[in-house]
Protein backbone atom coordinates (compact mmCIF):
# COMPACT_ATOMS: atom_id res chain seq x y z
CA UNK A 1 0.00 0.00 0.00
CA UNK A 2 1.77 3.22 -1.07
CA UNK A 3 1.60 6.61 1.31
CA UNK A 4 -0.44 9.22 0.04
CA UNK A 5 2.13 11.72 -1.55
CA UNK A 6 4.27 13.51 1.24
CA UNK A 7 6.20 15.51 -0.77
CA UNK A 8 4.01 18.85 0.02
CA UNK A 9 5.41 18.31 3.56
CA UNK A 10 9.44 18.67 2.29
CA UNK A 11 10.46 21.98 0.76
CA UNK A 12 13.61 21.04 -0.71
CA UNK A 13 11.55 18.12 -3.20
CA UNK A 14 9.92 21.07 -4.62
CA UNK A 15 13.46 22.57 -6.42
CA UNK A 16 14.10 21.48 -9.80
CA UNK A 17 17.66 20.46 -10.59
CA UNK A 18 19.65 20.19 -14.21
CA UNK A 19 17.97 22.52 -16.12
CA UNK A 20 14.73 23.09 -14.80
CA UNK A 21 14.05 19.06 -14.02
CA UNK A 22 11.90 18.16 -11.39
CA UNK A 23 13.80 16.48 -8.68
CA UNK A 24 13.73 12.91 -8.08
CA UNK A 25 15.35 12.33 -4.61
CA UNK A 26 16.61 8.38 -4.34
CA UNK A 27 19.54 9.56 -2.55
CA UNK A 28 17.90 8.92 1.44
CA UNK A 29 20.11 6.05 1.91
CA UNK A 30 22.76 8.78 2.28
CA UNK A 31 20.70 11.27 3.74
CA UNK A 32 16.86 12.09 4.46
CA UNK A 33 15.06 15.41 3.19
CA UNK A 34 13.49 17.20 6.32
CA UNK A 35 10.02 17.94 6.76
CA UNK A 36 8.91 21.48 7.56
CA UNK A 37 7.21 20.36 11.04
CA UNK A 38 11.44 19.56 11.68
CA UNK A 39 12.53 22.81 10.17
CA UNK A 40 10.06 24.49 12.02
CA UNK A 41 10.71 23.43 15.33
CA UNK A 42 14.90 23.76 15.20
CA UNK A 43 13.93 27.48 13.79
CA UNK A 44 11.43 28.06 16.97
CA UNK A 45 14.01 26.67 19.08
CA UNK A 46 16.25 29.00 18.25
CA UNK A 47 13.88 32.05 18.00
CA UNK A 48 11.81 31.63 21.28
CA UNK A 49 13.57 29.17 23.74
CA UNK A 50 17.65 28.95 23.07
CA UNK A 51 19.36 28.36 26.23
CA UNK A 52 22.12 25.96 27.56
CA UNK A 53 20.03 22.72 29.34
CA UNK A 54 20.22 21.00 32.31
CA UNK A 55 22.14 24.43 34.40
CA UNK A 56 20.18 27.69 34.28
CA UNK A 57 18.38 28.94 36.44
CA UNK A 58 16.03 30.96 34.41
CA UNK A 59 13.08 30.71 32.34
CA UNK A 60 15.00 30.02 28.83
CA UNK A 61 16.51 27.25 30.04
CA UNK A 62 13.68 25.82 32.13
CA UNK A 63 11.72 25.63 28.59
CA UNK A 64 15.15 24.56 26.71
CA UNK A 65 15.59 21.44 29.13
CA UNK A 66 11.87 20.38 28.92
CA UNK A 67 11.92 20.25 25.01
CA UNK A 68 15.18 19.06 25.08
CA UNK A 69 13.79 15.94 27.23
CA UNK A 70 11.02 16.00 25.23
CA UNK A 71 12.83 15.34 21.83
CA UNK A 72 14.65 12.44 23.86
CA UNK A 73 10.96 11.04 25.07
CA UNK A 74 9.98 11.20 21.70
CA UNK A 75 13.13 9.14 19.98
CA UNK A 76 12.68 6.65 23.15
CA UNK A 77 8.89 6.28 22.04
CA UNK A 78 9.77 5.91 18.60
CA UNK A 79 11.61 2.51 19.09
CA UNK A 80 9.79 1.11 22.34
CA UNK A 81 12.53 2.27 24.69
CA UNK A 82 12.17 4.39 28.41
CA UNK A 83 13.51 8.03 28.01
CA UNK A 84 16.36 7.25 29.73
CA UNK A 85 17.72 4.64 27.57
CA UNK A 86 18.58 7.62 25.19
CA UNK A 87 21.45 8.57 24.59
CA UNK A 88 22.27 11.80 22.11
CA UNK A 89 25.10 10.97 20.03
CA UNK A 90 26.25 12.91 17.11
CA UNK A 91 25.48 10.49 14.85
CA UNK A 92 24.91 6.24 14.54
CA UNK A 93 28.52 6.24 13.96
CA UNK A 94 29.58 7.92 17.10
CA UNK A 95 26.72 5.82 18.96
CA UNK A 96 28.66 2.47 18.29
CA UNK A 97 31.67 4.15 18.90
CA UNK A 98 29.99 5.27 22.60
CA UNK A 99 29.32 1.16 23.01
CA UNK A 100 32.76 0.33 21.57
CA UNK A 101 35.10 2.99 23.18
CA UNK A 102 32.55 2.32 26.31
CA UNK A 103 33.94 -1.44 26.55
CA UNK A 104 37.58 -0.55 26.12
CA UNK A 105 37.64 2.07 28.57
CA UNK A 106 35.96 -1.06 30.83
CA UNK A 107 38.89 -3.29 29.83
CA UNK A 108 41.71 -0.81 30.79
CA UNK A 109 40.10 -0.84 34.26
CA UNK A 110 38.23 2.80 33.80
CA UNK A 111 34.87 2.56 35.55
CA UNK A 112 35.82 0.49 38.53
CA UNK A 113 34.20 -2.71 40.15
CA UNK A 114 30.25 -1.82 38.21
CA UNK A 115 32.14 -1.79 34.98
CA UNK A 116 33.63 -5.36 34.95
CA UNK A 117 31.10 -6.99 33.36
CA UNK A 118 32.27 -5.30 30.29
CA UNK A 119 35.55 -5.94 30.38
CA UNK A 120 37.14 -8.04 27.38
CA UNK A 121 40.60 -9.16 26.31
CA UNK A 122 43.10 -12.20 24.66
CA UNK A 123 40.83 -15.21 24.40
CA UNK A 124 37.40 -13.50 24.11
CA UNK A 125 35.62 -12.85 21.03
CA UNK A 126 33.68 -9.64 19.10
CA UNK A 127 31.75 -11.00 16.18
CA UNK A 128 30.41 -9.22 13.57
CA UNK A 129 28.70 -9.73 10.15
CA UNK A 130 30.58 -9.57 6.43
CA UNK A 131 27.47 -7.45 5.38
CA UNK A 132 28.35 -4.43 7.64
CA UNK A 133 28.41 -0.56 6.91
CA UNK A 134 32.26 0.30 8.10
CA UNK A 135 30.57 2.14 10.79
CA UNK A 136 29.74 -1.15 12.86
CA UNK A 137 33.12 -2.88 11.65
CA UNK A 138 35.76 -0.34 12.23
CA UNK A 139 34.80 0.19 16.13
CA UNK A 140 35.02 -3.57 16.58
CA UNK A 141 38.40 -4.12 14.61
CA UNK A 142 40.06 -0.99 17.16
CA UNK A 143 38.08 -2.73 19.98
CA UNK A 144 40.13 -6.01 18.89
CA UNK A 145 43.33 -4.24 18.55
CA UNK A 146 43.07 -2.59 21.47
CA UNK A 147 42.06 -5.27 23.92
CA UNK A 148 43.47 -8.32 22.39
CA UNK A 149 39.92 -9.57 21.77
CA UNK A 150 39.69 -11.77 18.23
CA UNK A 151 37.23 -10.14 15.89
CA UNK A 152 35.01 -12.86 13.48
CA UNK A 153 32.23 -12.51 11.59
CA UNK A 154 29.06 -14.40 10.05
CA UNK A 155 29.34 -14.62 6.61
CA UNK A 156 26.99 -13.61 3.22
CA UNK A 157 26.20 -15.97 0.63
CA UNK A 158 26.34 -14.26 -2.85
CA UNK A 159 22.69 -12.85 -2.64
CA UNK A 160 23.90 -11.08 0.83
CA UNK A 161 21.92 -12.72 3.18
CA UNK A 162 23.74 -14.03 6.05
CA UNK A 163 24.95 -18.02 6.01
CA UNK A 164 23.75 -19.13 9.39
CA UNK A 165 24.83 -22.90 9.02
CA UNK A 166 27.90 -21.94 11.75
CA UNK A 167 26.37 -19.35 13.99
CA UNK A 168 27.04 -21.93 17.03
CA UNK A 169 30.70 -22.06 16.46
CA UNK A 170 31.08 -18.45 15.44
CA UNK A 171 28.98 -17.26 18.25
CA UNK A 172 30.23 -19.13 21.24
CA UNK A 173 31.52 -19.07 25.07
CA UNK A 174 33.90 -16.70 24.07
CA UNK A 175 31.52 -14.09 22.20
CA UNK A 176 31.22 -11.13 24.53
CA UNK A 177 29.80 -8.91 21.89
CA UNK A 178 27.99 -9.59 18.55
CA UNK A 179 27.22 -6.70 16.65
CA UNK A 180 24.88 -6.65 13.56
CA UNK A 181 22.66 -4.43 11.06
CA UNK A 182 19.15 -4.75 11.47
CA UNK A 183 19.37 -3.53 7.56
CA UNK A 184 21.91 -3.38 4.95
CA UNK A 185 22.40 0.03 3.19
CA UNK A 186 23.36 -1.69 0.38
CA UNK A 187 20.66 -5.08 -0.53
CA UNK A 188 18.05 -3.58 1.76
CA UNK A 189 17.95 -6.95 3.12
CA UNK A 190 15.85 -7.33 7.06
CA UNK A 191 18.59 -9.17 9.42
CA UNK A 192 17.74 -12.28 11.01
CA UNK A 193 17.69 -10.12 14.13
CA UNK A 194 15.50 -13.43 16.24
CA UNK A 195 18.30 -15.53 15.52
CA UNK A 196 21.51 -13.91 15.89
CA UNK A 197 19.77 -12.60 19.18
CA UNK A 198 18.85 -16.02 20.77
CA UNK A 199 22.51 -17.07 19.79
CA UNK A 200 23.96 -14.42 21.29
CA UNK A 201 21.74 -14.50 24.62
CA UNK A 202 22.08 -18.29 24.66
CA UNK A 203 26.03 -17.37 25.23
CA UNK A 204 26.17 -14.25 27.02
CA UNK A 205 27.13 -11.97 24.56
CA UNK A 206 26.15 -8.18 24.15
CA UNK A 207 24.14 -7.57 20.68
CA UNK A 208 24.44 -3.93 19.41
CA UNK A 209 21.97 -3.56 16.78
CA UNK A 210 22.72 -0.98 13.63
CA UNK A 211 19.55 0.27 13.34
CA UNK A 212 20.44 2.82 10.86
CA UNK A 213 18.66 1.74 7.82
CA UNK A 214 15.89 0.16 10.12
CA UNK A 215 14.46 2.79 12.50
CA UNK A 216 13.66 5.18 9.67
CA UNK A 217 12.12 2.54 7.34
CA UNK A 218 10.02 0.12 9.86
CA UNK A 219 8.73 -0.49 13.04
CA UNK A 220 11.77 -1.04 15.53
CA UNK A 221 10.33 -2.04 19.19
CA UNK A 222 14.21 -2.48 21.10
CA UNK A 223 11.99 -4.30 23.90
CA UNK A 224 10.49 -6.84 21.42
CA UNK A 225 13.84 -7.37 19.16
CA UNK A 226 15.14 -7.84 23.26
CA UNK A 227 18.66 -5.94 21.91
CA UNK A 228 20.70 -4.88 23.95
CA UNK A 229 22.03 -1.38 22.30
CA UNK A 230 21.35 0.06 19.30
CA UNK A 231 22.10 2.99 16.95
CA UNK A 232 20.72 5.12 15.36
CA UNK A 233 21.33 8.82 12.96
CA UNK A 234 18.54 11.48 12.85
CA UNK A 235 19.59 12.80 9.49
CA UNK A 236 18.04 9.33 8.18
CA UNK A 237 14.79 9.69 10.16
CA UNK A 238 13.64 12.93 8.19
CA UNK A 239 15.86 15.04 11.03
CA UNK A 240 18.76 17.17 11.15
CA UNK A 241 22.29 16.27 10.72
CA UNK A 242 24.65 16.71 13.65
CA UNK A 243 23.01 14.29 16.05
CA UNK A 244 21.70 10.60 16.79
CA UNK A 245 21.01 8.23 19.61
CA UNK A 246 22.48 5.26 21.22
CA UNK A 247 19.93 3.32 22.70
CA UNK A 248 20.75 0.97 25.70
CA UNK A 249 19.23 -0.57 28.46
CA UNK A 250 19.25 1.25 31.22
CA UNK A 251 21.44 -1.40 33.55
CA UNK A 252 23.62 -1.62 31.30
CA UNK A 253 24.38 1.98 30.58
CA UNK A 254 24.50 3.05 33.78
CA UNK A 255 27.75 0.67 34.00
CA UNK A 256 29.35 1.22 30.87
CA UNK A 257 31.92 3.73 31.36
CA UNK A 258 31.43 7.00 29.10
CA UNK A 259 33.78 7.48 26.18
CA UNK A 260 33.67 10.87 26.13
CA UNK A 261 34.61 12.69 30.01
CA UNK A 262 34.29 16.27 30.86
CA UNK A 263 31.41 18.64 32.59
CA UNK A 264 27.89 17.80 33.01
CA UNK A 265 28.50 14.11 33.11
CA UNK A 266 29.80 14.23 36.79
CA UNK A 267 28.42 13.99 40.43
CA UNK A 268 31.76 14.40 42.58
CA UNK A 269 35.25 15.90 40.84
CA UNK A 270 37.81 16.18 43.06
CA UNK A 271 41.53 16.44 41.76
CA UNK A 272 42.24 12.91 42.13
CA UNK A 273 39.07 11.32 40.57
CA UNK A 274 35.53 11.58 39.40
CA UNK A 275 32.42 9.75 39.93
CA UNK A 276 29.72 10.27 37.00
CA UNK A 277 26.03 10.51 36.92
CA UNK A 278 23.40 7.76 35.93
CA UNK A 279 22.17 7.14 32.24
CA UNK A 280 22.32 9.42 29.86
CA UNK A 281 24.07 12.39 31.44
CA UNK A 282 27.39 10.47 31.66
CA UNK A 283 27.29 9.75 28.13
CA UNK A 284 26.72 13.24 27.33
CA UNK A 285 29.63 15.34 28.80
CA UNK A 286 29.59 18.94 27.38
CA UNK A 287 27.58 21.41 26.10
CA UNK A 288 24.34 20.10 24.09
CA UNK A 289 23.28 19.51 20.48
CA UNK A 290 20.08 20.93 22.01
CA UNK A 291 18.24 22.45 18.65
CA UNK A 292 19.13 19.16 16.95
CA UNK A 293 17.82 16.96 19.33
CA UNK A 294 14.80 19.59 19.06
CA UNK A 295 14.54 18.72 15.46
CA UNK A 296 15.11 15.05 15.98
CA UNK A 297 12.44 14.76 18.63
CA UNK A 298 10.07 16.49 15.78
CA UNK A 299 11.09 13.99 12.94
CA UNK A 300 10.53 10.90 15.47
CA UNK A 301 6.88 12.32 15.75
CA UNK A 302 6.63 13.10 12.06
CA UNK A 303 7.61 9.86 11.41
CA UNK A 304 5.21 7.82 14.19
CA UNK A 305 2.32 10.20 12.97
CA UNK A 306 2.79 8.78 9.23
CA UNK A 307 3.25 4.93 11.10
CA UNK A 308 5.89 2.81 10.81
CA UNK A 309 4.01 0.12 9.69
CA UNK A 310 2.44 1.73 6.66
CA UNK A 311 6.25 3.74 6.08
CA UNK A 312 7.24 0.02 5.91
CA UNK A 313 4.65 -1.47 3.47
CA UNK A 314 5.17 1.55 1.08
CA UNK A 315 8.71 1.31 0.90
CA UNK A 316 8.78 -2.42 0.38
CA UNK A 317 6.85 -1.53 -2.37
CA UNK A 318 8.84 0.92 -4.14
CA UNK A 319 11.78 -1.41 -3.93
CA UNK A 320 9.44 -4.22 -5.80
CA UNK A 321 9.26 -1.48 -8.43
CA UNK A 322 12.53 -0.17 -8.49
CA UNK A 323 14.00 -3.97 -8.24
CA UNK A 324 11.77 -6.01 -10.49
CA UNK A 325 12.11 -2.79 -13.45
CA UNK A 326 15.96 -2.90 -13.00
CA UNK A 327 16.59 -6.63 -12.62
CA UNK A 328 14.75 -7.07 -16.39
CA UNK A 329 17.51 -4.55 -17.93
CA UNK A 330 20.34 -6.46 -19.87
CA UNK A 331 23.34 -5.82 -18.13
CA UNK A 332 22.40 -4.83 -15.13
CA UNK A 333 22.93 -6.78 -12.16
CA UNK A 334 20.94 -6.17 -9.04
CA UNK A 335 22.88 -6.80 -6.14
CA UNK A 336 21.16 -9.01 -3.21
CA UNK A 337 18.55 -10.86 -3.85
CA UNK A 338 16.75 -11.09 -6.93
CA UNK A 339 12.91 -12.15 -7.79
CA UNK A 340 9.80 -11.28 -5.87
CA UNK A 341 10.33 -14.17 -3.60
CA UNK A 342 13.47 -13.96 -2.88
CA UNK A 343 12.76 -10.21 -2.28
CA UNK A 344 10.45 -10.43 1.06
CA UNK A 345 12.72 -8.95 3.10
CA UNK A 346 13.80 -6.64 1.63
CA UNK A 347 13.15 -2.85 1.91
CA UNK A 348 13.98 0.84 0.31
CA UNK A 349 16.49 0.09 -1.56
CA UNK A 350 17.88 -0.91 -5.55
CA UNK A 351 21.68 -1.41 -5.63
CA UNK A 352 23.01 -1.68 -8.98
CA UNK A 353 26.21 -2.79 -11.18
CA UNK A 354 25.98 -1.49 -15.00
CA UNK A 355 28.56 -4.56 -16.76
CA UNK A 356 31.40 -2.12 -18.26
CA UNK A 357 29.90 1.60 -16.75
CA UNK A 358 31.83 2.78 -13.23
CA UNK A 359 29.18 3.55 -10.74
CA UNK A 360 29.92 7.55 -11.15
CA UNK A 361 29.17 7.46 -14.84
CA UNK A 362 25.66 5.91 -14.08
CA UNK A 363 25.00 8.23 -11.22
CA UNK A 364 26.01 11.22 -13.52
CA UNK A 365 23.62 9.92 -16.51
CA UNK A 366 20.66 9.62 -14.00
CA UNK A 367 21.70 13.36 -12.43
CA UNK A 368 21.72 14.48 -15.99
CA UNK A 369 17.87 12.90 -16.08
CA UNK A 370 17.47 14.93 -12.60
CA UNK A 371 17.64 12.01 -10.50
CA UNK A 372 19.61 11.94 -6.83
CA UNK A 373 21.23 8.32 -6.33
CA UNK A 374 24.38 7.35 -4.37
CA UNK A 375 27.49 6.09 -5.92
CA UNK A 376 30.73 4.26 -4.52
CA UNK A 377 30.87 1.58 -2.39
CA UNK A 378 28.42 2.82 0.34
CA UNK A 379 31.14 2.67 3.13
CA UNK A 380 30.05 -1.27 2.89
CA UNK A 381 33.88 -2.40 0.87
CA UNK A 382 33.71 -5.95 2.58
CA UNK A 383 30.16 -6.82 0.95
CA UNK A 384 31.14 -5.47 -2.31
CA UNK A 385 34.01 -7.15 -2.56
CA UNK A 386 32.09 -10.33 -1.64
CA UNK A 387 29.63 -9.41 -4.70
CA UNK A 388 33.11 -9.11 -6.84
CA UNK A 389 32.35 -5.17 -7.09
CA UNK A 390 34.59 -2.03 -5.76
CA UNK A 391 31.20 -0.18 -6.09
CA UNK A 392 27.73 0.31 -7.15
CA UNK A 393 24.97 2.63 -8.05
CA UNK A 394 22.46 2.92 -5.07
CA UNK A 395 18.41 3.75 -5.09
CA UNK A 396 16.97 4.77 -1.54
CA UNK A 397 13.25 5.56 -1.23
CA UNK A 398 11.64 7.11 2.08
CA UNK A 399 8.33 8.14 2.67
CA UNK A 400 8.06 10.68 0.08
CA UNK A 401 9.42 8.44 -2.76
CA UNK A 402 6.55 7.88 -5.57
CA UNK A 403 6.03 5.28 -7.60
CA UNK A 404 6.35 7.48 -10.61
CA UNK A 405 10.10 8.18 -8.66
CA UNK A 406 10.75 4.56 -8.57
CA UNK A 407 9.30 4.34 -12.38
CA UNK A 408 11.84 7.14 -13.55
CA UNK A 409 15.12 5.28 -11.83
CA UNK A 410 13.96 2.33 -13.97
CA UNK A 411 13.65 4.10 -17.14
CA UNK A 412 17.10 5.82 -16.92
CA UNK A 413 18.99 3.27 -15.87
CA UNK A 414 17.79 1.54 -19.08
CA UNK A 415 19.12 4.08 -20.96
CA UNK A 416 23.01 3.39 -19.43
CA UNK A 417 24.04 0.45 -21.58
CA UNK A 418 23.43 2.13 -24.78
CA UNK A 419 24.70 5.23 -23.55
CA UNK A 420 27.71 3.78 -22.74
CA UNK A 421 27.95 1.50 -25.97
CA UNK A 422 28.06 -1.72 -23.45
CA UNK A 423 25.43 -3.46 -25.09
N1 LIG B 1 25.07 2.06 9.44
C1 LIG B 1 24.43 2.01 8.28
C2 LIG B 1 23.74 0.75 7.90
C3 LIG B 1 24.43 3.12 7.43
O1 LIG B 1 23.79 3.06 6.27
C4 LIG B 1 25.12 4.28 7.83
C5 LIG B 1 25.19 5.45 6.95
O2 LIG B 1 25.12 5.35 5.74
C6 LIG B 1 25.76 4.29 9.07
C7 LIG B 1 25.72 3.16 9.86
C8 LIG B 1 26.50 5.48 9.57
O3 LIG B 1 25.63 6.55 9.75
P1 LIG B 1 26.19 7.98 10.11
O4 LIG B 1 27.12 8.34 8.98
O5 LIG B 1 25.00 8.84 10.16
O6 LIG B 1 26.90 7.86 11.38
Amino acid sequence: MLLPDLREDFPLLTRTVRNGKPLVYLDSGATAQKPRVVLDAEREFYEQHNAAVQRGAHLLAEEATELFEGARGDVASLVGAQSQEIVWAENATAAVNLVASGIGNASAGIGGDEAARFKIGPGDEICVTETEHHANLVPWQALATRTGATLRWIPVDDQGRMILDDLDSLVNERTRVLAFTHVSNVTGLISPVGALVARAKAVGALTVLDGCQSVPHLPVDVKALDIDFMAMSAHKMLGPTGIGALYGRKELLDALPPSIFGGGAVKVVTMEETSWQEAPMRFEAGSQPVAQAVGMGAAARYLAGVGMDRVEAHEREIAAVMRAGVAEIPGVRLLGPVGSADARDVIGVASIAVDGVHPHDVGQVLDDAGIAVRVGHHCAQPLHRKFGVTGSTRASAHVYTTREDAEAFVAAVATVPAFFGVN
